[in-house]
Formats: C-alpha cells, sequence, structure tokens
C-alpha cells in the first residue's frame, strides 16, 4: 500500500496479483468465457495497471499486464490493453472516488441486460444495502466510444451497470469491492430470474422497509447505489407454514395466548415470528375437527416448548 497526497493506492506488485487473483476467479465463477471482461486497478492519481486484449482472465501471469495513464497511453507492458478499456477510463474520469473497475459477462445479468431490464426490485436487504439498483445503459458497439458515453450519466450515483446486450460492469474504492459488486450483481439477477420468471411470485420489501436499509447503508458510509421503489403495502410479515390452495377459511384462533392465523390466501400463519406453530388444515374436514387438531397441535407445541 502506498500513500500519496492523501490517498491509498496498491502498489505496482499488489495490484498486479490482486489482477490476476481475481480474474482466476472472475473466469472460475463463469462470468466470462474465452478471452472476455477486464478488470483495472488505479496505483496513483492518474495510472492504472489492467488486464490485456486476447488473454483468458483465468490464466494471466503479471508480465502480460499493461500499465496506463487515464487519457488511455500505455505506460509499461508488451500487450496491448481491451479496447473495453475506454469505459473504464471513463468511470476513472466521472467519479474520481472509483479505485477499481470491473466488467465482464455474466450469464444472468446479462440476460437482464439483453431483456432490457434494470435490476430494481426491493428483494434481498443485502443487494439494497450494499449495491441499489443497477440500470441498463442502452446498447453501443463494443469498443467504440458511444461505450463509455452510454454509462457515464451512471458513474457517479450507482455501483455498477448493465450494458444492454452486453454484459455488466461495477466498480468500487477498491479493487475486492468492484469484483464483490460484479459478484452481488449477478446474485441479485439470478434470485430476480428466479423469483420473476421461474416461481413468477415475489414478496418485494416495503417501502418502509427499504427506508430501514437505507439508513443502515447510510450509516456504512455507502454514498451511491440506486434506491428500488419498494411495495406499498407489506406481504412479507407473517410466517407461511402451509402454502397449499385451498385450506381452512378458519379466520382466527386465539388459544392459551398463542394466536394462529390464516392469511388472504388462507394459509395458515403466526403473525411476525420465527417460530410459528406447525400447522395445516384441509377443507374437506368438519370445523370441529379443524378446531380439534389446532387445539391438540398447539397444545404439542406447548408442551415441546416446556410450557
Ligand atoms: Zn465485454
Amino acid at each position: 500500500m502506498i500513500t500519496m497526497q492523501g490517498t491509498k493506492y496498491l502498489s505496482d506488485f499488489e495490484a498486479k496479483k490482486a489482477i490476476i487473483d481475481l480474474g482466476k476467479r472472475m473466469y472460475l465463477r463463469g462470468f466470462v468465457a474465452a478471452n472476455d471482461g477486464n478488470i483495472s486497478c488505479r496505483v496513483g492519481a492518474n495510472t492504472i495497471w489492467t488486464t490485456p486484449t486476447g488473454v483468458s482472465k483465468g490464466f494471466m501471469t503479471p508480465e502480460m499486464l499493461v500499465k496506463m495513464d487515464l487519457s488511455g497511453k500505455v505506460l509499461l507492458g508488451n500487450r496491448k490493453p481491451s479496447s473495453e478499456i475506454k469505459m473504464h477510463l471513463r468511470v476513472y474520469q466521472e467519479n474520481p472516488e472509483v479505485m477499481a473497475v470491473t466488467h465482464a459477462h455474466p450469464p444472468i445479468a446479462t440476460c437482464f441486460a439483453i431483456a432490457g431490464i434494470s435490476l430494481d426490485k426491493a428483494v434481498l436487504p443485502e443487494a439494497v444495502v450494499q449495491l441499489g439498483t443497477v440500470p441498463v445503459a442502452h446498447y453501443a458497439t463494443p469498443g467504440t466510444q458511444e461505450v463509455p458515453d452510454s454509462i457515464a450519466p451512471y458513474c457517479k450515483d450507482y455501483n455498477g451497470v448493465l450494458l444492454a446486450n452486453h454484459g455488466a460492469l461495477t466498480w468500487g474504492k477498491d479493487i475486492y469491492e468492484a469484483f464483490y459488486r460484479l459478484e452481488s450483481v449477478e446474485y441479485y439477477a439470478t434470485i430476480l430470474m428466479n423469483t420473476g420468471s421461474i416461481l413468477k411470485q415475489a414478496n418485494e420489501l416495503s417501502e418502509r422497509q427499504v427506508s430501514e436499509l437505507l439508513k443502515i447503508r447510510e450509516n456504512l458510509g455507502i454514498k451511491s447505489g440506486g434506491v428500488p421503489a419498494g411495495a406499498q403495502q407489506e406481504s412479507n410479515t407473517r410466517d407461511v407454514v402451509d402454502s397449499r390452495p385451498g385450506t381452512s377459511v378458519l379466520q382466527e384462533n386465539q388459544y392459551h395466548g398463542k394466536l394462529v392465523a390464516l392469511n388472504e390466501t388462507n394459509q395458515m400463519v403466526r403473525e411476525g415470528s420465527g417460530n410459528a406453530a406447525l400447522l395445516s388444515i384441509h377443507t374437506d374436514r368438519s370445523k370441529d375437527e379443524i378446531i380439534a387438531e389446532v387445539v391438540s397441535r398447539v397444545a404439542e407445541q406447548l408442551t415441546h416448548k416446556g410450557g
């Protein structure tokens, strides 16, 4: 670590080591195929180390890396930087706090980039706090000046962006934060894909729950990252014990001080608690039979808890 004018930078050795290590992780996680992807890391106010073009990011050695200044001039190294380095340089120019940038084509995030769907649903507290929302920047031919222009509006207020029909770009105050954000983008996209397109059901965090998370984010000193809207109604505040349709219409049953209730879809639930009475009730039985089962199973629960 080197300190220059009050700012801490990785040394050349540390930066090259981190780029090679994270390149391997990027490749092994399937975020890139063949020679795709690129990583850069600032080592001074105006200098970066970056990955070369035409090399798999899983198999890099220190002598393959390229040192450049922020205007794009190569300072050290025998290889050429990627043509995609233009978008890295633009992030550094737009946001002086950024110390590293990562770019890859993680498959699920890339599907969102192709579909033109931004990552903006409030479904994961971690994503709200650490990442925020991730916009899709309009399509630009890879390697051209249009790509940096397309991402420029997002470099300050967001932590990453999806590139339409292309992939994902993330940045951070150090190289690990930039890479973790790339991982988080893919994870967030995977969860949204599974809940939205496979389960076709998701309880979104409410506006109130999102605002609580934004306070945590602020306390952590994270000043960037978009804000997902959040749902107006809270739909995730009850335990769900039996999600099968057609369960009993029994509305509410106060027994031994333990509230047992059914939600709108007649799922047996217990308000705001992780240790729900484990009950499942079916409509093909009489009300008396149902109540008898409720009584016996709640009594069983109470006995197990020593109460
Ligand atoms: Zn790319």
